[in-house]
């Protein structure tokens, strides 16, 4: 299909920005670029109908570590590194929450919690022991204590007696943020070409070449915010992981309020319109959820479902309503990749499982790349 002039003159030429993907990375980063530059022509390409990787895939958790993720990632980062992280992901949810506002969010702060199985002694044992030094580490971040245990009083089985309990921790309508994200950057006269892969691109002196499923032109920068995609398009440590994700039908008078982790955070729950939110299970099959392919497993749905049955809801009577699944970027360090590539080239990818948080941040990161 030839284009028309109309459509050539004015979404297809004197592009200053080209961003690659519409997930939360690239909306920010368009967003802050319109800020930056008013007058320039900003343009996104996404290649779904829809964003189609993680953004508007996820669970909703606006956290910034539970108390076993923070003691692991002592044993492999230095203390100024974990608390650097954790920075950055309370810097990244308060610039999302400004951004659009909590209620364009539908942000509730119900607080979260840790499940440690009945079998996992060890795990439960160092939590107890080390809360009180994370507490003192983090500390000056949050002038209180972020940790302390509670009772299992939402019923669960299976568990041991106590959990433990982050105060600062809330939750997000995902569709809402998405929603809100998109319409901003609309407004502020970005524009936004759906369906479009791109499948190629090219760097000349000034400009850069653009192949995608059904067009070519050229940009003057181009930013890529594919996450879980990256490496098809550039030579980055990013690797695809899957995701996989269920919801309940509602549930009358559904007594589970909160954002909850379980078994080192391999499981996550959360309550969403009288339902329960239920995603995790990749440690069971780590090698085939090493893809970009949408899809789900009977292996990983079962364990969900059970879960459900066990542990989460087993006094409750539920039926499953829908399963889904996402596709986050990582790598084997937790840290995003932002950088400028080449001339005209920037990336901001490898969010891993925290993007909600630190995605506002990434976006503005990249932005800031260009001067
Ligand atoms: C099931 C699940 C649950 C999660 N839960 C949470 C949570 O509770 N809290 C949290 O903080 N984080 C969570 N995350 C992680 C978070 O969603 C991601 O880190 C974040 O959305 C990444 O944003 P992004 O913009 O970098 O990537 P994406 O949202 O993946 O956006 C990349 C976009 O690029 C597009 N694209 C890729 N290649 C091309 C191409 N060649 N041409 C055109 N377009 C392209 C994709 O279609 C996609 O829309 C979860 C992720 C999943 C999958």
């Amino acid at each position: 299909m030839n284009l028309s002039y109309w459509e050539i003159k004015t979404w297809l030429t004197n592009i200053d920005y080209t961003i690659i993907g519409s997930g939360i990375v690239g909306l920010n980063c368009a967003l802050q670029l319109k800020e930056k530059f008013p007058k320039a022509n900003v343009l996104i390409l996404e290649k779904g109908m829809l964003p189609q990787g993680a953004s508007t895939k996820n669970a909703g958790f606006a956290c910034f570590g539970s108390l076993s993720e923070i003691i692991d990632d002592l044993h492999h980062h230095s203390k100024t590194e974990v608390l650097e992280l954790i920075k950055k992901r309370i810097d990244g949810l308060q610039l999302l929450r400004e951004t659009l506002g909590d209620k364009g969010l539908n942000y509730q702060n119900l607080g979260s919690y840790e499940l440690f199985i009945e079998s996992d002694e060890e795990l439960y044992e160092t939590c107890v022991n080390k809360q009180n030094e994370i507490n003192t580490l983090l500390f000056p971040i949050f002038n209180s204590n972020v940790f302390s245990f509670k009772a299992n009083d939402f019923g669960f089985s299976n568990i041991k007696p106590n959990y433990s309990f982050n105060q600062f921790e809330g939750q997000i309508d995902t569709g809402k943020m998405m929603e809100a994200l998109l319409n901003k950057a609309q407004k502020v006269g970005v524009k936004i070409l759906n369906n479009c892969n791109v499948e190629q691109f090219e760097e000349d002196n000034n400009s850069v070449k653009i192949k995608t499923n059904s067009l070519e032109f050229s940009t003057r920068n181009l930013l890529i915010a594919t996450n879980g995609f990256a490496s098809k398009l550039i030579e980055q440590s990013v690797k695809p992981a899957r995701a996989q994700v269920l919801i309940t039908k509602p549930i009358k008078d559904l007594h589970i309020k909160g954002t909850f982790h379980l078994d080192k955070g391999y499981y996550y729950f959360r309550n969403i319109d009288n339902r329960i939110l239920l995603g995790g299970g990749r440690n069971l099959d780590f090698k085939t959820e090493e893809t970009d392919v949408f899809g789900e497993t009977e292996i990983i749905q079962n364990k969900l479902e059970e879960l459900l049955k066990t542990t989460i809801l087993p006094n409750t009577k539920f039926e499953i309503d829908h399963s889904w699944s996402g596709i986050m970027g990582v790598g084997n360090q937790k840290k995003a990749i932002v950088k400028q590539l080449s001339s005209h080239v920037y990336c901001g990818v490898r969010l891993g499982g925290m993007g909600v948080a630190i995605g506002s941040l990434i976006g503005k990161e990249l932005a800031d790349l260009i001067e």
